[in-house]
């Protein structure tokens, strides 16, 4: 399988900051990349210090399966925030995908979302830790609700949390001819499933599926940092 991508992150149209990070990795042949996106949160500086740590973390550990590699970005997080006051309260989202042979591995803690696009068709692989999600899953609200729901920031599960936050661990294998989609909420809180499948349809190469995303968000209201990674499989 030939793996091809493109990331692309922008604060939006009403933050001036950028808490997000984003970050691929890839061996020399492009037989096993990791891609990690990541949405920090924690006042002051602490939002984009913990997405950054916890990209960077999980991308150097090297050989580890996905969901280790997000356990050491949160032992990474815990330990900075012990070991520096200002930071301490940090925390991130972290959806991470390893692409090796024909399959794919994530690892997922909070809201960002990894998705599938195969044959026309977005599927949401991951949940999100949040509780609105919970809400829903128990039927105390809707969908409709869901969307302007009042504590739609609110995690359930978070890197900086605690030292032994669970993991989710999922394993697909790859077909030529999917494209994956790993985003920030500022994504998906600003376009809807169908929106998103309709730019990935409409835009053949991931840097203009990925910029159109961005630009998506945007002309929404661009209410939040925004980062998208799209990834290409081919035969
Ligand atoms: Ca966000």
């Amino acid at each position: 399988m030939t793996i091809t991508w493109s990331i692309a992150s922008n604060p939006g149209r009403v933050r001036n900051r950028n808490e997000d990070s984003a970050f691929p990795v890839a061996d020399g042949s492009a037989q096993e990349v990791v891609i990690a996106v990541a949405d920090g949160m924690g006042g002051h500086i602490g939002g984009e210090v913990a997405s950054q740590l916890a990209v960077r973390a999980a991308i150097a550990a090297a050989d580890r399966d996905a969901a280790d590699r997000v356990r050491v970005a949160n032992e990474a997080i815990m330990s900075e925030a012990l070991r520096k006051r200002h930071l301490s309260g940090m925390g991130t989202t972290l959806t991470l995908a390893l692409f090796a042979g024909d399959t794919v591995s994530i690892g997922h803690v909070g809201d960002s979302r990894a998705y599938r696009w195969r044959d026309g068709e977005l599927v949401q692989l991951t949940r999100d830790h949040s509780l609105v999600m919970e809400y829903l899953a128990a039927g105390r609200i809707t969908e409709e609700e869901a969307l302007d729901h009042p504590q739609r920031n609110i995690l359930t599960r978070a890197l900086g949390l605690e030292w032994r936050m669970p993991v989710d661990e999922l394993v697909e294998h790859l077909r030529a001819g999917d494209r994956y989609l790993l985003c920030t909420d500022g994504l998906t809180t600003m376009v809807t499933d169908e929106g998103i499948a309709d730019l990935l349809d409409e835009n053949r190469l991931p840097q203009e599926a990925a910029w159109a995303l961005i630009e998506a968000a945007n002309l929404a209201g661009g209410d939040d940092n925004v980062t998208v990674a799209v990834i290409d499989i081919s035969a």
